[in-house]
């Protein structure tokens, strides 16, 4: 268990580049969406969004003492979960996952943190960098949520591993502009980039929908379910009302949340 921990950067990094990769090739050779604006533009959009990451890696780091997984272990050496409980693996990833709609749907409701999630709404298209483009609080949020599920449901680390490779992944696969066959089908199980998409509208009732990251079933169970986009995937407009044309700028990123 311990090698795990020492090759945690590594798999992570591994799982996350490959995914990348696929998903970059993918969206190029079959794009959903016409997105043409000059590469200039183009390359700063991506960079500003790797930055928010770089960014967030490094508050995570300086401000907690350890990673999820680290916790885990923890947690599960010295029998210190809420209830004495240790959660299977499948279970606690479906549990996680389930928790992670939850979190969604309130950082949209809540109007204090719906400042920082508008930061990954405000973009002016989707493709695999919008995965990467959340703000640093809202990410350190999210850790401590998990350090807080961790320790309810005594999750083990490969738990907590496995599914932020699974989150990491399908974030990237449904934020992309890829066009996947067989769509209609496997949105029954997983959240597709279809099915996302819908949650990136400008119209409030759309964003305020399909909430799902990874099973799709959660949107069917708890009634936020959207099938598709009112003007449709090629016509309908991506972002914010008061983002007009989207933000990209680094600095506009980071102030979004201190904004009105
Ligand atoms: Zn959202």
């Amino acid at each position: 268990m311990n090698d795990l921990i020492a090759n945690e950067p590594q798999i992570r990094l591994f799982a996350f580049l490959g995914i990348l990769a696929i998903m970059i090739v993918w969206q190029v050779l079959k794009p959903r969406r016409a997105y043409v604006k000059p590469i200039k533009e183009k390359a700063k959009r991506w960079a500003n969004h790797s930055l928010m990451m770089v960014i967030s890696t490094l508050l995570l780091r300086l401000a907690l003492p350890f990673s999820a997984t680290a916790f885990a272990l923890y947690i599960a050496d010295n029998d210190l979960s809420l209830f004495g409980i240790s959660t299977p693996l499948v279970l606690g990833v479906i549990l996680l996952d389930c928790l992670i709609y939850w979190q969604h749907r309130i950082f949209h409701k809540v109007p204090l943190l719906w400042k920082l999630h508008r930061v990954h709404h405000s973009d002016e298209t989707l493709d695999v960098t919008s995965a990467i483009r959340f703000h640093p609080i809202e990410i350190f949020l999210s850790m401590l949520i998990k350090f807080l599920a961790i320790w309810l449901f005594g999750l083990s680390a490969v738990t907590v591993l496995v599914f932020e490779i699974i989150l990491n992944g399908m974030a990237m696969f449904n934020h992309s502009n890829a066009r996947v066959p067989g769509d209609s089908i496997l949105r029954w199980l997983i959240v597709t980039p279809d099915m996302h998409r819908v949650h990136h509208s400008v119209y409030g009732r759309e964003t305020n929908s399909n909430y799902g990251f990874n099973i799709s079933l959660w949107d069917r169970i708890f009634g936020s379910y959207i099938a598709q986009p009112k003007d449709g995937h090629e016509n309908m407009t991506i972002g914010l009302n008061e983002y007009p044309g989207g933000e990209s700028r680094l600095k506009g990123l980071l102030l979004m949340p201190f904004k009105r």
